[in-house]
């Protein structure tokens, strides 16, 4: 059985947790340790279930917790870095995106399952369409994807210019209308969950995300937008 659960997103904190038969992945550990104990708590979880750690990037709403794990748990695996990894028979194939820190995505696939996790990054990449569009033997593909912004919200908001042009370029972050886009050219009849991420508080709304997701993937597809302040529910996949 495979459980699922993002433990919260935005420019504050991004951590996800999934469990393949008994073993436990995180990808990024982006809160304060009390949070993240916290927010294990909360799926009846606990940080002693995370065999290894799977880091996209430098950002510190990725890696906050790390330092901490280390002393608690220093038996979990942290891994940083652009080489395939397999444990047991969960294949771990990161992927380069495009972020103003060098951020990687990830691609795991276990049994006919498929998690393709897009976090941070202003554009998708080459090899994140690779991944994407690579479903030989999936079943059940779920994909995590930065919807970070609503373009008018940002447009017309209270951000000065300079950090406007950082989220807007080709190496910041990526919108609704962007992630909706490749959604729509990936939609299969293999897709059953997508969870847009790193919504931004201020420059997006849930409600805005849905809609335009939702109308590219059509109603066959479970959307469910992460959320800072709390963990999605478990999502579970036989
Ligand atoms: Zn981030
Ligand atoms: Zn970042």
């Amino acid at each position: 059985m495979i459980k699922l659960c993002n433990l919260g997103s935005g420019s504050s904190g991004n951590a996800t947790y999934i469990e393949l038969d008994g073993y436990g992945i995180l990808l990024d550990a982006g809160f304060s340790f009390k949070e993240l104990k916290k927010r294990f708590g909360f799926i009846d979880k606990n940080i002693k279930d995370v065999q290894d750690i799977f880091i996209s990037h430098n950002h510190i709403d990725h890696i906050q917790a790390l330092k901490q794990i280390q002393k608690h748990k220093p038996t979990c695996n942290i891994y940083q870095n652009n080489f395939p990894k397999e444990i047991r028979d969960i294949q771990i194939t990161p992927f380069l995106l495009s972020h103003d820190s060098p951020c990687y995505g990830f691609d795991l696939t276990y049994k006919d399952f498929k998690l393709t996790y897009i976090p941070d990054t202003g554009c998708i990449s080459e090899d994140a369409a690779k991944a994407l569009f690579n479903l030989k033997g999936i079943e059940n593909h779920v994909i995590i994807i930065e919807c970070n912004y609503d373009l008018k919200m940002l447009t017309e908001g209270r951000y000065e210019s300079g950090l406007k042009e950082r989220i807007f370029s080709n190496e910041g972050h990526m919108d609704n209308i962007e992630s909706a886009r490749i959604l729509k050219e990936v939609w299969n009849d293999k897709l059953r969950l997508v969870l847009p991420f790193h919504l931004s508080t201020e420059n997006n709304n849930p409600d805005l995300v849905e809609y335009e997701i939702r109308k590219a993937v059509g109603h066959g597809v479970d959307v469910v937008c992460t959320n800072q302040g709390i963990p999605t529910k478990v999502f579970y996949f036989i």
